[in-house]
């Protein structure tokens, strides 16, 4: 029997990431990750810094996320995530060196340094850097 599928549509502020019919979405939530399938009860709930990962046949594809809104409706799926990369895309350079400046950060004893922001950048990275090591 064909799976049921669920209209799924992921955004940032600046491109349309994926539009498609899945049969299940996973995702980072504020409480934990969570997984959606067709016919799942409306909800909305904040995205924390993690992995979104679809399932449109039998290959799972990963998105690392750096947090959101998601919101299910009867009609479908909504991302809107402040950023969002396939795992193919991601520059691991350049998230090393994010990795590298943010682990100083934290490691300076600076007064100037926001060490809230420099915590965020460092799971931003290693969110991302794990998930490139997915593939
Ligand atoms: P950096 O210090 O390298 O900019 P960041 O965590 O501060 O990292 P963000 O503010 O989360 O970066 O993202 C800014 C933009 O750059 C977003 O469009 C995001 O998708 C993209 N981006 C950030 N890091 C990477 C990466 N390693 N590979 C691909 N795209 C990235």
């Amino acid at each position: 029997m064909l799976e049921k599928r669920l209209h799924l549509e992921i955004r940032t502020p600046e491109q349309l990431i994926y539009e498609g019919d899945v049969t299940s979405v996973r995702a980072p939530g504020e409480l934990g990750s969570f997984e959606i399938l067709a016919g799942h009860i409306p909800f909305l709930t904040v995205l924390d810094i993690g992995e979104i990962r679809i399932r449109e046949s039998d290959t799972p594809q990963s998105i690392a996320t750096s947090g959101g809104v998601f919101e299910v409706l009867r009609t479908g799926v909504t991302v809107l995530a402040d950023t969002a990369e396939w795992a193919y895309e991601i520059d691991v350079e350049r998230a090393e060196a994010a990795r590298q400046r943010a682990e100083e950060h934290l490691a300076s004893r600076d007064s100037n340094i926001n060490y809230a922001r420099a915590e965020a950048a460092l799971a931003r990275a290693t969110n991302r850097l794990r998930i490139a090591g997915q593939q």
